[in-house]
């Protein structure tokens, strides 16, 4: 284990299970339909990579780079660094996150998909910290519920470190 984690919440092997499981039920329920997998930049990538393999339908991929206005908590807005490279009119999209916390970038991601004409919007997070909901709004297909501790790994950073780890973490006090 790193020494700046202090506890494994969530193992590679759980994470790679739990996306089997995932993929599978994603399949069964767009059978027929062509999604396309919107990640979130860059927290989503390794969760997209995974997922995505157990996913059996003719899918497409995209990705998209938000941000808050000025990264703190209390601002409620978010600004698209990187908008999708394709079209998404009359699209099934599936939004895959890494972590919904307030719930507020989701939202603002989900409107400004409809935006661009999408069909439907479904939304899948490898975690979800319940606890910490600002905004009405919770993911359709959700990996592991995590209690309100800031936890890293998977694609989840801490001053862009720590992505790489194979597992999710909480992140020792002192490292932050
Ligand atoms: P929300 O708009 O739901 O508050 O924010 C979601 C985003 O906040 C996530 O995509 C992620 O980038 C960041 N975030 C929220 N909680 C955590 C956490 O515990 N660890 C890390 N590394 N990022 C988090």
């Amino acid at each position: 284990m790193h020494p700046d984690i202090q506890e494994i919440l969530v193992s590679e092997k759980a994470i790679i299970a739990r996306c089997e499981e995932l993929g599978k039920k994603i399949t069964k329920d767009y059978e027929g339909k062509k999604p396309i997998l919107v990640a979130l930049l860059k927290g989503s990538v390794p969760f997209m990579a995974e997922l995505m393999k157990y996913i059996d339908l003719d899918l497409e991929i995209d990705f998209m780079d938000v941000s808050s206005y000025d990264g703190t908590e209390s601002v409620g807005d978010v600004r698209i660094n990187k908008d999708l490279s394709n079209s998404v009119q009359d699209d099934d999209i599936i939004l895959v996150e890494d972590i919904v916390d307030t719930g507020r970038t989701l939202k603002r991601v989900i409107e400004f998909l409809y935006q661009k004409g999408a069909k439907s919007v479904k939304v899948v997070s490898l975690l979800d910290k319940p606890d910490r909901r600002v905004v009405k709004i919770d993911a359709d297909y959700v990996g592991f519920k995590v209690p309100n501790e800031f936890v890293v790994g998977f694609g989840l950073d801490y001053n862009q470190r720590y992505r790489n780890l194979p597992y999710v973490g909480i992140l020792k006090r002192e490292c932050y």
